[in-house]
Order: C-alpha cells, then structure tokens, then sequence
C-alpha cells in the first residue's frame, strides 16, 4: 500500500533537486504535483486541499526563503504537514483507574475486528497486562467459535454465552464479562461487537448499547484500508452513531491506494491508533504518524 504516492512525491522532489532557489512558479507547479499524487492515492478532496493550502502558505513564507537547502526544507515541510493530517503525536492507549480498562471494537463485517481482537489481546499479553476477551458479536454464526480460535491462538481466555443459551443478548454478555473481569483480575478486556456489511441503524444501536453498558476507556473503530472512501464515509456514519476514540486501520498489506484510510483521522478528527497487516498474529503495531509519513517520503 502507498507505492504510487510514494513514487510520485518521490518523482516530485527529484524535479526540485539541484535548484539552489525556488520561484514562486517552482513552488505551485511543486504543490500542484503534490495535489495530483494525493488525489490519485485517493486522500480524501477535503483533506487534499487543506494538505497543499497549508504546505504552499508555509512555502512561500521565511522558512524556505532562509533555507540552505530550499528541497530539503519543503519535504520536511510535507513531512510534517503529513504527520498532521496522520494524527500528530503517537496516541497511546490510555488505562481506567479502575480495572478492567474496557476497549470496545466496533466497525462493519469483514473489517477485522475478531482478527484484531485476538491481535490487541495478545499485544496487551506482550506488555505485561493480563486480557480477557469477550465475544459479543452474536449475529454471525461461527462468529463467537471464531473468537474462541483466535483466543487460543493468542493465549487469551474468551467470555462467551453459554452454547445452548439461545442466541443471547450482547448487551448482556458485554455486562457479565466486564463483571467476570473484574472478579478474575483481568486488566484489559476487549470486546469483540457485531458487524454488518452496511452500516445501519440497528448495528448503530446495539453498539452504542454495548458501549453505554460497559463505559469502555477506548472505543476503537476498525476500518479495511482496502475498502476506499467508503472507509471515511463509515467512520463519519460510526463517529455519528455509536462514537470512537481511535481508528485502527487493518489490510494495510494489500494493494489498494490506500490514501482515503490515512484521511480518516483528519476527517473525524480522531487519531489512527494501531495498524493491522496481515492475518498472523504478529502482523500488528501501534500507528505512528511520523514513521507512516516517514515511509511515504522514503
Ligand atoms: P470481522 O467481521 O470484522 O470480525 O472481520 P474478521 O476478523 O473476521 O476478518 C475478515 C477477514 O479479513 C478474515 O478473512 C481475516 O483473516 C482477514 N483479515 C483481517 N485482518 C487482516 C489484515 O490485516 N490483512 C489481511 N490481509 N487480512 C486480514
């Protein structure tokens, strides 16, 4: 993912280099090129605009006219500006005074949220904290199965209903496990919810049912990179509807564009807190805007 953007911006600043001064004309055609590359990667039009708006006011001011190396000092300018639009500073997760700390996922069908919890579970397990799972997704069939098997492969106990219970209700089983959680010494207990392939109203509901039952310290909305505007479109339709504290972008190893799932956080005004690229385990970190815009101006 990325690939084309970073070809391109790379394209753009070897057009720049060697150029001891820059004209003003070096400095649209620049943003214009810059404008193209974003556009094309699929950012979003609204975050594109205000992107090369801030990086040409920062252009034509003193920082480049003083600079040795005016190159140089605009892809630190896109650089920074990128870490930005990313989210700033690295976003940790932050703890309940009272344990456990609840994380809640939320996001549509598909979007890897079972995936990711048993990853989080055993990230947690790796920092020293002891997780339990919790699976309240009980609209898919082999939904609460899967999490068991994703569980075990993490190490991680799973609440569950118990099998021959009926289908059971979410908003219930989210209750009881925080409730088993806390009588057990968990620490951290992430809950798995219930996707659709839309969002509706009914999904919005139950999850902000779940969420108003169990006060989690982070609701983290879990968003397929691969799935294009339709990513910051649902996570404003989320944010509307149920309501998040981070983004967790997951399929970062595919081959889509990419650029609308690094919007997300501009749009909603909400930073992107762990990075998902892979099925294994392992193929997880925390998101660190300055290493992302680092490797798109590698
Ligand atoms: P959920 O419906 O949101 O719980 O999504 P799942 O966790 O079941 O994931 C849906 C599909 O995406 C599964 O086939 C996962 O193996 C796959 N998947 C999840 N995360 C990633 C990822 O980061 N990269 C890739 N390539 N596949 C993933």
């Amino acid at each position: 993912m990325f690939d084309t953007l970073q070809d391109r911006l790379a394209a753009t600043f070897k057009g720049l280099r060697g150029k001891g001064r820059l004209t003003d004309a070096d400095i649209d055609a620049t943003a214009r090129q810059i404008r193209i590359a974003l556009l094309e990667a699929d950012v979003n039009l609204g975050v594109v605009k205000d992107f090369v708006a801030a990086v040409k006011q920062r252009c034509r001011g003193e920082e480049l006219s003083k600079a040795l190396n005016p190159t140089q000092q605009i892809i630190k300018i896109v650089n920074e500006e990128l870490v930005e639009i990313l989210g700033g500073q690295t976003r940790t997760v932050r703890f309940a005074k009272n344990p456990p700390t609840v994380i809640m996922l939320a996001g549509l069908q598909g979007a890897g949220k079972t995936t990711l919890a048993g990853k989080l579970a055993r990230w947690f397990k790796d920092e020293g904290h002891s997780p339990l799972l919790a699976a309240c997704d009980l609209q898919r069939p082999n939904a609460v199965t899967q999490l068991q098997v994703v569980g075990e492969r993490a190490g991680v106990h799973v609440f569950a209903p118990e099998p021959g219970n009926g289908v059971g209700d979410p908003i219930q089983v989210a209750r009881d496990s925080v409730e088993e959680a806390r009588h057990k010494l968990y620490d951290v207990l992430i809950i798995d919810t219930a996707g659709r392939l839309g969002v509706d109203a009914e999904l919005m509901q139950q999850a902000a049912d779940i969420k108003a039952a169990t006060d989690p310290s982070e609701t983290l909305f879990v968003v397929d990179a691969m799935i294009g505007q339709d990513a910051v479109n649902t996570a404003v339709a989320f944010q509307e509807g149920v309501g998040f504290d981070g983004v967790v972008l997951t399929k970062l190893d595919g081959d889509a564009r990419g650029g609308a799932a690094l919007s997300i956080a501009r749009v909603v005004g909400k930073p992107i807190m762990f990075a998902s690229s892979g099925e294994g385990l392992k193929d997880f970190d925390v998101f660190h805007p300055d290493r992302m815009a680092s490797r798109i101006l590698d």
